[in-house]
């Protein structure tokens, strides 16, 4: 097995991936939110990201812990919108169930995505099928389980979790949205994939992609 662990700089480098794919993707995830919402996910996103890319430029913390507190706070003070908070909840409760390690394996880093999970399910008062981020981040981390479960290495669970990821948020587009400001359209919200299973999706491309090379 050749990837048992991902390391902090590592998962540092996973930050960094996820503000490249971001950028990358920022008009595209403005343009979802422009029809289902206010116009402005890739933007935020945009803002949040580049504002930790920066703050991690001039520190590079030692522990899990402290890494992804200063993500979320910081993307909490940067992002106006809702996914500010919401990503901000999933990296605190990530960094308080990892701790102050210096490093994951499979077992340890799904046991944190998973606490991010119900911290964006709680704060967010949303569950399966309400059309958000959640549609792309619970599939992500039952199939990233599923091959954990049955042997496979910290790779293939990751490479499992960015297909379901990618597949969840394609399952939002025909779903009517029961939170956030897509819940205003009701019944015409379907027809258009979530922004928030968008930008998840791409949080699990760049994990995937950090440990593939
Ligand atoms: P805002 O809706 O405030 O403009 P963004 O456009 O940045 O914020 O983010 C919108 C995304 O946030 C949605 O596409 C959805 O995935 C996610 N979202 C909104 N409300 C919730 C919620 N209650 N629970 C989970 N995710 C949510
Ligand atoms: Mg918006």
């Amino acid at each position: 097995m050749l990837h048992t662990m991902i390391t902090v700089g590592q998962l540092t480098d996973w930050l960094r991936r996820f503000h490249q794919l971001v950028i990358k993707n920022q008009t595209e995830l403005t343009q979802l939110d422009s029809a289902i919402g206010d116009a402005d996910h890739g933007i935020n996103m945009a803002r949040g990201m580049t504002a930790v890319i920066n703050r991690l430029d001039g520190e590079q913390p030692t522990h899990i812990n402290d890494l992804f507190k200063t993500v979320a706070m910081t993307l909490v003070t940067t992002v106006g919108g809702a996914s500010g908070p919401l990503y901000g909840t999933f990296f605190l409760r990530f960094a308080s169930t990892a701790g102050p390690a210096i490093e994951l394996d499979a077992d340890t880093l799904h046991m944190a995505l998973l606490a991010g999970l119900a911290g964006i399910e709680e704060r967010g008062k949303s569950g399966a099928g309400d059309k958000t981020m959640v549609d792309a981040l619970a599939p992500a981390l039952e199939a990233m389980e599923t091959v954990i479960k049955n042997g496979g290495d910290l790779e293939a669970a990751l490479n499992a979790a960015r297909d379901a990821a990618a597949t969840g948020r394609d399952a939002t587009v025909p779903m009517v949205a029961r939170k956030g400001r897509a819940s205003y359209l009701g019944e015409r919200s379907a027809g258009h994939m979530d922004p928030g299973a968008a930008s998840m999706a791409l949080l699990f491309e760049a994990l995937a992609a950090e440990l593939s090379g």
